[in-house]
């Protein structure tokens, strides 16, 4: 039986700083997707997006299903993914090879230990972080509020935002590869548009 075609219709604009899996989920929201089996093999042809997706893969094609959104695979690693903040840490012998990982899907043997984590740290995590004060900027601002990227950085604890006056604890969210981003949405951990609005308690 041929597979069922899974695609986004609808390409949202994106966020300052968006998580590239935030945005994935955004989209298939927006594209009005009930299942989000099959978007990770369309998207970049893996078996799954585990949040929080610290080491992305296929950005490549990523970006070209994603155009003209997102301009190219280096935007989307420059400005939606943790990658920046990790790669001060590669060595120099490993960068070539993590970036044939990212932009071109080729596999790395520990790949954890490239980027400076242990695995646990980086591949059992099946959470996404958030800010209440960043979700309450971007309502204020826009009356979208996402996952952004800074926030999903593995020990962080707490939002670097410059905008903020005091330090703000970040909150961790258990959210699954196979979740359907709609349950994100309506348990108010992923808001879409001011109607699907929930302030996370
Ligand atoms: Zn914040």
């Amino acid at each position: 039986m041929a597979r069922a075609v899974v695609r986004l219709s609808v390409h949202p604009p994106k966020e300052y700083e968006e998580s590239a899996l935030g945005y994935c989920w955004r989209g298939s929201i927006v594209s009005g997707r009930k299942r989000i089996k099959g978007l990770a093999d369309y998207l970049v042809e893996r078996r799954t997006l585990q949040p929080p997706w610290i080491v992305p893969a296929n950005l490549r094609q990523l970006h070209a299903r994603l155009a003209p959104v997102l301009s190219s695979a280096d935007e989307i690693l420059k400005n939606h993914t943790c990658i920046p903040a990790l790669m001060p840490f590669v060595r120099p012998k490993h960068v070539a090879a993590l970036l044939n990982h990212l932009l071109d899907g080729e596999h790395v043997r520990g790949i954890s230990a490239v980027v400076g984590f242990s695995g646990r740290n980086i591949e059992s995590r099946p959470a996404m972080a958030l800010c209440l004060e960043c979700v309450r900027a971007d309502r204020a601002r826009g009356g979208v509020a996402y996952w952004h990227r800074e926030h999903q950085l593995p020990g962080l604890g707490y939002c670097p935002s410059p905008w903020h006056t005091s330090g703000c604890r970040l909150r961790t969210v258990p959210v699954f590869a196979s979740e359907q981003p709609q349950a994100q949405a309506t348990a108010g951990f992923l808001l879409v548009r001011p109607a699907t609005c929930f302030e996370p308690s």
